[in-house]
């Protein structure tokens, strides 16, 4: 690529929409400091991205200096809505997602078994949301593996998908992005955690009907080189077990961590309609701690394997057993703890998201479109 004169604009430009979205509020002068740019350079730059929507000005700080009195900037939420979608096995939720990371939840569905219906219900929700919203891109979080220069969904082991070409079946006028629910997941709690600030190894597991993870090495998220990275439900971790999983292979982590392996081995009746109704109903039982520390020490085994070929600082948990409570957690890491390498554990903690309203990988989908619109900003 040519860095003539208006590239390096755009860039610069790219980078203080950047800067005020990690940072908000944040005065002209701090983004002088922080990039290295002249304070007539920021001032034309930002003048555009107030002019274009993105940013506004909020107030002032230095109130009793005078001549210290700093605007600050902001971003504009407004700005550009993006229509997400948490592609679940058995029920899909959807929401707006806002310029600052938040997302407001719109309704939900019951997930169609064929791809072609389900993209049929996702143009009709966006037709329908965008008399009223000014929707820039559309934004789908999937429980699979999903190439993402080709936007094409290349496994969902348990809705049974494979290869299939969003493009192809969703003919609309915004862009429309995907990416596997744990990396949204993962970069939701980049975007919004504490302390997630200074950690740059970091891994999501998303443990619903599937389990997946998003890894997160060095700041960024890691793919792979085909997009397949982070299947971590599909490590072996029996190699006698004679259970097939949906990846055709025998034995995966799968198949004793994800909520279909507690249904299953719950000795009682539980009420619903489907896994994740049923795993709410067997949550709510008493008397069950006995069978949650067995189901945490399935979790556990497969952390452990993460943690001796990641060395990560941070384990996040979501899906639906972040509300398990704290004893799960001490269950969970005291066995890590007992089984990883010494020198693996030594800094890491485990803890559940802190998302509880609206799911990670939803908040997720709505970082990825704002992602794409710095990206195009010009
Ligand atoms: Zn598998």
């Amino acid at each position: 690529m040519k860095y003539n004169s208006p590239r390096i604009k755009v860039l610069n430009k790219q980078n203080i929409l950047k800067l005020i979205h990690d940072n908000h509020p944040i005065s002209r002068a701090e983004i002088s400091e922080i990039t290295d740019l002249t304070p007539s350079s920021v001032t034309r730059l930002t003048k555009e991205l107030i002019d274009e929507g993105y940013v506004k000005e909020r107030g002032t700080i230095g109130k009793n200096s005078p001549g210290r009195r700093r605007t600050l900037l902001d971003l504009n939420k407004d700005a550009s809505i993006s229509l997400v979608f948490d592609l679940g096995v058995n029920v899909t939720t959807f929401g707006l997602g806002y310029f600052n990371g938040k997302v407001s939840l719109s309704g939900s569905f019951e997930t169609p078994r064929r791809p072609e219906d389900f993209f049929a219900k996702v143009e009709e929700i966006y037709l329908r949301l965008k008399k009223e919203y000014r929707i820039t891109r559309i934004s789908l979080s999937i429980p699979g593996m999903v190439n993402m220069l080709e936007n094409r969904i290349l496994l969902a082991p348990n809705l049974c998908w494979q290869d299939v070409l969003i493009n192809d079946l969703l003919d609309v006028d915004v862009p429309v992005l995907a990416d596997n629910e744990a990396n949204l997941s993962m970069m939701a709690e980049k975007y919004h955690s504490k302390d997630l600030k200074e950690v740059k190894e970091a891994v999501f597991i998303v443990i619903r009907e599937g389990v997946g993870t998003g890894v997160l090495l060095d700041g960024k998220i890691y793919r792979g080189s085909s997009f397949t990275a982070g299947e971590a439900g599909h490590m072996t971790v029996d190699i006698h077990s004679d259970k097939k999983c949906h990846c055709s292979n025998k034995g995966c982590w799968e198949l004793v961590t994800s909520i279909n392996w507690a249904i299953e081995n719950y000795r009682g009746e539980l009420q619903g309609k489907n896994a994740i109704e049923k795993f709410a109903s067997l949550k709510k039982k008493t008397g069950n701690k006995k069978f949650f520390e067995e189901f945490a020490k399935n979790i556990a085994v497969g952390i452990v394997n993460i943690v001796n070929v990641l060395n990560p600082q941070l384990i996040i948990l979501g899906g639906e057993v972040q509300d398990l409570g704290e004893y799960f957690f001490n269950s969970i890491e005291s066995e890590v703890k007992r089984r990883a390498l010494r020198d693996a554990v030594k800094q890491l903690k485990i803890r559940p998201t802190i998302f509880e309203t609206v799911s990670s990988n939803l908040v997720g989908a709505a970082i990825l479109a704002i992602e794409d619109i710095i990206e195009k900003v010009k």
